[in-house]
C-alpha cells in the first residue's frame, strides 16, 4: 500500500466506535442526509459545476457565471423552495450560491410580513425564478441602525401610491446580495413619510429591472459593488432611486397598512424578527459543516504528514505532537456541539414559526435571543476554525488547493452580514437581563440554587461562570445608575465588554446544554465517545475563561492545574478516534475542494499533479510581461 495511504488507513482502524451511527445523528434526518449526498454526488458527476482545482486562478466573471450554471443544475436535482435543500449548496461548492439570498431572506420576509393576498401574488414567481429579489436594507451611511435608514418612501394621497427616493449618498442602498446584477425585484426597507410624518421603516417589494430586457427600470441606478475579501461570486449591489413610483400593494401590508387613506398598525412589531431567523438559522445550521470540511482536511493531512523522528527511528506523524492535538482537538469538540445547536435551532424555530402563524408570540422573543447568541458565536468561532486548520496544514495549507483558505474567506462575512455580531450579543445581553426569562433561559430562575451548588461539574462551572457574570454586569448597572449617567450611558461607555462576555457565555452554554441532550438521545455505541467530546468542549471553554471562577473562589489554582491534566487525558482518548470523528460527516474529496486532505491520503502526489497539470498559470505558458521584462536587461543602479 500507498505509504501515506496506509498511515490514514491504519488510523482508520484504531477508531472505536461505528462511524455510520453519528453520521445520522450530524445529519439531523434522513431528508437533510440524503440532500447532502445527493448533492456532492451530483457535483462530482456534472462537469459543468464540478469544484474544479484551477477555480482560483479565474476572474471574477468566470467564477460568477459558473455559479449561475451550478443554481441551474442542481435546480434539476433538488427542490430549491426547501431550506434544508439549500443548505448543501452553500456549503459543498466552490463560490457563494446566486438566489440564496432571494430564498433565504425576501421569501421568508415576504411571508411574515406581507398579507396572505401579497404573498399569492409574489411568492410563486419565486420558485420559478420568475422574480428573483435582493434584500434591500443597509444603506452606505446605515447597517446595524435600521431606524436611521434615509431612504423615503413618500405617500401620495392624490395618487394613492409611494414616490421612493434616496436623498443623499449615505442613504444608497449598498452590500445587498444579489442586487448588482441577479435580481429583478428588490425588498427594500424606507422611511414611510405619510401625511409628512414620519411612520419608521417599513419593507416595500420594488421591481427593478424590466422583465424582458433586465434593464433597470427609469428612476433606478443599479450595480455590483466590486471586489472584496471573498464573496467573489456574489454581486452584492448599489441602489439608488430617483422620485420612483411605485404601487400601493408594495408596502408589506400584514402589520402596517394604509386604508381609505387611513394608516394603521396590526399585531406584534416583533414579527420583524421571525423574517431574519430563517437566514440566521441556515448560518448557523450550514457554516459549522464548512469547519467540519477544514477540520477533515487538517486532521487527515496530521495523519499524513510526518516531520521529524521518535526514539525508534520512524518519523512522527504531526498528529502526534499535543501542540497539534491542541490546535484541532478542542475545535473537533466544539464542531460537533455546534452542529447540535443547530438541529436543535432548526427545531425551534420552525416551532416558533407555527406559533406565529396562529399569533402566538410568546417564543419569539426567546426564539430571537438564542439565533442571535448562536449566530453570533458560531460564525466568528468558523472563521477562526479554518485559520486554525490552515496552521495546522504548515505551508501547504495557505495554498487554496488545500481547500482551507476559500473556507475562510467565504465564512468570514457571516460575522458581520445579518446582524452584526457584537451588535446581535448586546440584544442577547438585553434579553438576559430581563427578570424572568423561561426556556432554555431558566438558569436565571435558579441562580440561587446554582451560586449554593458547590459541583465541580463542567456544565455546572458553565452556569456559574454565565451566572456570576450577568450578576456583576446587572450590579454594575444598578450602581451606576444615580451617578450620574443615564441608562443609555452606562449600557455603552461603563459595561459594554462585560454585557458581550455575558452573550458569549450564554452561547457557550446553551451549546453545552444541547450537546448533552443529543449524547441522552444517542446511540448507545456512540455515547462514550461523545461525552468525552462533550467534556472535552466545557473544559476548553472553562480554560478559555477562567477569571470568573478563579477571582470569585470558585475554583483554586491547583484545580484549574488538573483541569489542565483531565484535558491533556481527554486528548490521549480522542486523538485515536478523531479520523472516524471527522469521517462521519462522509465529505467527498471533491466536495473537501483539496488536495492535501483526500480519502486514499496521498497529498503529496495531489499537490505535485495540481500544481503541474491543474494549474492553468503553468499551462499557459511565461507571461509576455515577464518576456518583456526580461528583454530589457534592467541595467542595476550602482
Ligand atoms: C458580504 C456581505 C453581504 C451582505 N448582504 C446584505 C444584504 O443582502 N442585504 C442588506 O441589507 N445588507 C447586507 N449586508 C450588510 C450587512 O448587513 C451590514 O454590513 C451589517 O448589518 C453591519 O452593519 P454596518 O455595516 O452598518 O456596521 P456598523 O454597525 O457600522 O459596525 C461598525 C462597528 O461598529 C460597532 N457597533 C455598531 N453599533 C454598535 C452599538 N450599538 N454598540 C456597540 N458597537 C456598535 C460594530 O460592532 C462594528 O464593530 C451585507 C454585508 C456583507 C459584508
Amino acid at each position: 500500500m500507498h505509504p501515506t495511504t496506509q498511515l490514514l488507513q491504519e488510523a482508520r482502524d484504531r477508531v472505536t466506535f461505528p462511524v455510520q451511527d453519528l453520521t445520522k445523528l450530524i445529519y439531523g434526518n434522513e431528508e437533510i442526509y440524503e440532500t447532502f449526498m445527493k448533492a456532492q454526488k451530483v457535483i462530482a458527476s456534472e462537469p459543468s459545476i464540478r469544484n474544479h482545482p484551477d477555480y482560483h486562478n479565474w476572474g471574477r466573471k468566470e467564477q460568477i457565471i459558473k455559479s449561475y450554471e451550478k443554481l441551474r443544475v442542481m435546480h434539476q436535482h433538488l427542490n430549491l423552495a426547501n431550506a434544508a435543500h439549500w443548505a448543501p449548496m452553500l456549503s459543498l461548492f466552490q463560490g457563494t450560491t446566486p438566489s440564496a439570498v432571494s430564498f433565504g431572506m425576501t421569501v421568508p420576509a415576504l411571508r411574515f410580513l406581507g398579507t396572505d393576498e401579497q404573498f399569492n401574488l409574489w411568492g410563486p414567481k419565486f420558485l420559478t425564478m420568475e422574480i428573483v429579489a435582493a434584500y434591500a436594507q443597509t444603506e452606505i451611511g446605515h447597517g446595524s441602525d435600521v431606524q436611521n435608514l434615509e431612504t423615503t418612501a413618500t405617500y401620495d394621497s392624490q395618487t394613492n401610491d409611494f414616490v421612493l427616493h434616496t436623498p443623499s449618498v449615505s442613504a444608497v442602498k449598498f452590500w445587498p446580495g444579489e442586487l448588482g446584477f441577479l435580481s429583478n425585484y428588490a425588498l427594500v426597507y424606507a422611511k414611510l413619510i405619510f401625511n409628512g410624518k414620519n411612520k419608521g421603516v417599513h419593507p416595500f417589494m420594488v421591481q427593478i429591472r424590466d422583465n424582458a430586457t433586465h434593464k433597470p427600470l427609469q428612476g433606478v441606478v443599479v450595480g455590483d459593488i466590486g471586489p472584496k475579501l471573498g464573496y467573489s461570486t456574489k454581486d452584492n449591489g448599489f441602489l439608488a432611486f430617483e422620485n420612483y413610483r411605485i404601487p400601493l400593494n408594495s408596502l408589506l401590508a400584514r402589520y402596517v397598512r394604509i386604508e381609505n387613506g387611513q394608516f394603521s398598525k396590526h399585531g406584534n412589531e416583533k414579527i420583524s424578527y421571525a423574517s431574519m431567523m430563517v437566514s440566521r438559522q441556515l448560518i448557523i445550521f450550514v457554516y459549522p459543516r464548512m469547519a467540519a470540511q477544514s477540520l477533515t482536511v487538517a486532521i487527515r493531512y496530521s495523519i499524513t504528514r510526518q516531520q521529524f523522528t521518535n526514539d525508534k527511528r520512524e518519523e512522527n506523524s504531526v498528529l502526534e505532537y499535543q501542540t497539534q492535538q491542541d490546535k484541532l482537538l478542542p475545535r473537533l469538540a466544539t464542531c460537533y456541539g455546534m452542529i447540535f445547536a443547530g438541529l436543535r435551532i432548526m427545531e425551534l424555530v420552525d416551532d416558533n414559526f407555527h406559533r406565529v402563524q396562529k399569533k402566538d408570540f410568546s417564543t419569539l422573543q426567546q426564539s430571537h435571543a438564542i439565533l442571535s447568541a448562536l449566530k453570533a458565536w458560531s460564525s466568528q468561532w468558523v472563521v477562526d476554525t479554518a485559520e486554525w486548520c490552515r496552521l495546522s496544514c504548515g505551508g501547504h495549507g495557505y495554498a487554496h488547493y488545500s481547500g482551507i483558505p476559500a473556507i475562510y474567506f467565504d465564512t468570514a462575512p457571516n460575522v458581520t452580514l445579518e446582524g452584526e455580531n457584537q451588535v446581535m450579543y448586546l440584544q442577547v445581553a438585553r434579553y438576559l437581563l430581563q427578570e424572568k426569562v423561561p426556556f432554555y433561559f431558566n438558569f436565571v430562575l435558579h441562580i440561587k440554587e446554582t451560586l449554593a451548588n458547590q459541583s465541580t461539574d463542567f456544565g455546572q462551572l458553565l452556569k456559574l461562570t454565565l451566572t456570576l457574570q450577568l450578576i456583576s454586569v446587572a450590579k454594575k448597572i444598578k450602581d451606576t445608575i444615580g451617578t450620574g449617567k443615564n441608562f443609555q450611558q452606562i449600557w455603552n461607555e461603563v459595561v459594554g465588554v462585560q454585557l458581550l462576555s455575558v452573550a458569549q457565555r450564554y452561547a457557550e452554554y446553551f451549546t453545552y446544554l444541547v450537546f448533552q441532550e443529543y449524547i441522552s438521545s444517542a446511540n448507545p455505541s456512540v455515547k462514550e465517545v461523545l461525552q468525552q467530546m462533550c467534556d472535552l468542549y466545557s473544559l476548553q471553554v472553562i480554560l478559555d475563561n477562567p477569571n470568573t471562577l478563579i477571582e470569585s473562589g470558585r475554583i483554586t489554582v491547583d484545580q484549574f492545574k488538573q483541569f489542565n491534566e483531565i484535558k491533556i487525558d481527554l486528548f490521549n482518548k480522542l486523538k485515536p478516534q478523531a479520523l472516524g470523528l471527522v469521517e462521519a460527516f462522509n465529505f467527498t474529496d471533491n466536495a473537501l475542494r483539496t488536495c492535501i486532505g483526500c480519502h486514499d491520503g496521498k497529498p503529496y502526489e495531489y499537490i505535485y499533479e495540481w500544481a503541474t497539470k491543474e494549474n492553468s498559470v503553468n499551462i499557459k505558458g511565461v507571461p509576455q510581461a515577464v518576456n518583456d521584462l526580461m528583454g530589457t536587461k534592467i541595467k542595476a543602479r550602482l
